[in-house]
C-alpha cells in the first residue's frame, strides 16, 4: 500500500522543522584558499607559494564571474558553518519538493 497523504504531510512537517536557521545562518558559495605574492623584490614569496593561506568566500552565478569576498581567519569557522547550513537546507528542500511532487501527482497538494 502506498504511503498515505497524511503521512507524507507529516514527513514534510518534520523536514521543515529540521531546516537550519536560513535567515541568520546560511550563505551559498564555497570557501577558497589562496596564497598571494606580494610583489616585493627579494621576498620569499616570489619563489615559494606565496603568503597565506588567505580565505575567500566565492559565490558563483550562471553567466557571470563569481563574486568573491575576503574572509578573515576569525570569520573562517563562521563561514564554514554558514556554508554547511546551506548544504543541509538544500538537501532538506530537495526532500520536501519530492514529497510535494508525490502529492501533486495524486492531486493532494498541499
Ligand atoms: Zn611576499
Amino acid at each position: 500500500m502506498p504511503i498515505s497523504a497524511a503521512e507524507l504531510r507529516r514527513k514534510r512537517r518534520v523536514l521543515v522543522q529540521a531546516l537550519p536557521p536560513l535567515l541568520q545562518a546560511s550563505v551559498r558559495g564555497s570557501l577558497i584558499e589562496r596564497y598571494l605574492r606580494c610583489g616585493k623584490p627579494g621576498c620569499h614569496c616570489a619563489k615559494g607559494r606565496g603568503h597565506g593561506p588567505k580565505y575567500y568566500l566565492s559565490v558563483s552565478y550562471p553567466g557571470r564571474r563569481p563574486e568573491q569576498q575576503y574572509v578573515s581567519q576569525e570569520q573562517k569557522a563562521q563561514v564554514e558553518n554558514l556554508l554547511k547550513n546551506f548544504d543541509q537546507a538544500r538537501e532538506i528542500l530537495e526532500k520536501i519538493f519530492a514529497i510535494n511532487r508525490k502529492l501533486l501527482r495524486r492531486q493532494e497538494l498541499p
